[in-house]
């Protein structure tokens, strides 16, 4: 068996596309562009090509973008104080605080600082909250997207079997409470998990969001499981002083047995971007007093 392959790519092409047209007409009805604003502190080089793809990819959504580009010595002070003004501005909807932040600042209390109404990226312990107990809020962009891709691909989930590989507060954890609100069955497995492979292999639903490249094997697998790749690991490449990317699963293996597996890249990796997109422009609908139904986006 070859597993039918999930196309992160081309779903968040039709997100993209579907979201532009929505803050176009968010645009004639509030007289003004959603607007994204993403604050990176210092020079990080994987930080500045997010920064710079997030900016690009406002615009293309007809979207406004503002950045922040503030050096790697900035008192966490006066990160907070750009922060509180971009709360204020009428015209930010949404607030990106590029991650992770130089060393001698507190990173919870930078995300404490956004206005939990403008944290398009969910990581605000209030958006948190709200996941947690099934109220409205904004959900991390990659777990949301991993959800929209299983949904597109398995209709209703209730019922099924799920095992998330990974407990972060990024993807891990917002993960297993999305699946959770879907009606699976959920397990959260870590590094101190007990024979791992015996408890992907009851799952029907695999999600790998670890950081170790191609761990999950073929024979973890159940047959005819959906599997979600979220790991980017970048590995030598056959050719001398190159690297390619892989992810968490063994996508060669896997891939005979699953009944459906995300590639990486061209998986999990786009959808993040479009449902960052996708939070922005709910949050300009709320804080515009706006309808946008779930049935839209
Ligand atoms: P973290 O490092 O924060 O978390 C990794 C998790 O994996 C931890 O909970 C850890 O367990 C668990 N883990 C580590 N080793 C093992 C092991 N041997 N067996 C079982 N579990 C293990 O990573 P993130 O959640 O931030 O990211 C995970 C991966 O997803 C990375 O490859 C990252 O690059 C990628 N990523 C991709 C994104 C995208 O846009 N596609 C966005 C965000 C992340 P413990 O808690 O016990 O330490």
């Amino acid at each position: 068996m070859t597993a039918a392959v999930i196309d992160g790519k081309a779903f968040a092409a039709t997100l993209r596309a579907r979201v532009g047209d929505l803050a176009r007409a968010f645009e004639d009805k509030a007289g003004r562009k959603a607007g994204l604003a993403v604050v990176l502190v210092g020079e990080d080089p994987a930080s500045q090509v997010y920064v710079r793809s997030k900016g690009k990819s406002t615009l293309e959504a007809g979207m406004a973008s503002f950045e922040h580009k503030l050096p790697a010595d900035t008192a966490e002070a006066d990160l907070l104080a750009v922060v509180e003004k971009l709360n204020a501005d009428p015209a930010v909807d949404g607030i990106l605080v590029q991650l992770p932040l130089p060393r001698h600042m507190d990173e919870q209390k930078v995300i404490a600082a956004i206005a939990p109404d403008k944290d398009v990226d969910g990581f605000h312990v209030i958006n948190a909250g709200r996941l947690a107990v099934g109220q409205p809020g904004f959900v991390p962009c990659t777990p949301l997207g991993c959800l929209m891709l299983l949904k597109d691909k398995l209709g209703s989930l209730s019922g099924l079997d799920a095992v998330v590989i990974g407990r972060s507060n990024i993807v891990g954890k917002p993960m297993a409470q999305l699946l959770l609100a879907e009606s699976c069955t959920v397990t959260i497995a870590h590094s101190r998990t007990k024979d791992l492979p015996e408890v992907v292999r009851r799952a029907d639903i695999v999600v790998a969001a670890v950081g170790r490249p191609e761990m999950v094997k073929a024979d973890w697998i159940k047959p005819g499981a959906t599997v979600i790749d979220v790991g980017i690991n970048r590995v030598p490449a056959a050719e001398e002083g190159k690297t390619r990317l892989v992810g968490d699963v063994d996508y060669a293996g896997v891939s005979q047995v699953a009944g459906a597996i995300t590639p990486v890249p061209g998986g999990v990796g786009p959808m993040t971007i479009a449902v960052l997109l996708r939070n922005t422009l709910v949050a300009a609908h709320r804080n515009a007093g706006l309808e946008l139904s779930a049935d839209a986006i």
